[in-house]
């Protein structure tokens, strides 16, 4: 069963993201990554959105292949700073980790 996190745009802002909510999930950023991997990083933005927090535990490998270029960030026409975002999305995963295995 897939559980829904319907505060998980609150609970990023302490690992310093607070603009996920601003994406419109136009897919500029997707289309300008040099990756043109699976609409990313589209898909986990809208993650984040939906509180789908499992889901990006799941592929946290995928935020591991951001080059952290900025192309994502400079184009978005909603300054949602998508880079800025990953970066947080990176730090809530090292914590849950962390968490997880209690140390
Ligand atoms: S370019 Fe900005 S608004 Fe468009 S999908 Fe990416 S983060 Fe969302
Ligand atoms: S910062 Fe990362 S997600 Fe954004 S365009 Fe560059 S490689 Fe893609």
């Amino acid at each position: 069963m897939t559980l829904v996190y319907p505060d998980f745009v609150k609970e990023l802002e302490r690992y310093g993201a607070d603009s996920a909510s601003d994406c419109f999930n136009c897919g500029t950023c997707a289309a300008i990554c040099p990756l043109i991997y699976d609409h990313f990083p589209r898909k986990m933005i809208r993650y984040i959105q939906i509180g789908a927090k499992d889901r990006i535990l799941e592929n946290s490998d995928e935020l591991w292949r951001c080059l952290h270029c900025g192309r994502c960030t400079l184009t978005c026409p909603r300054e949602a700073d998508p880079g800025e975002v990953l970066l947080a999305l990176k730090r809530f995963v090292v914590d849950n980790h962390r968490r997880s295995a209690n140390v």
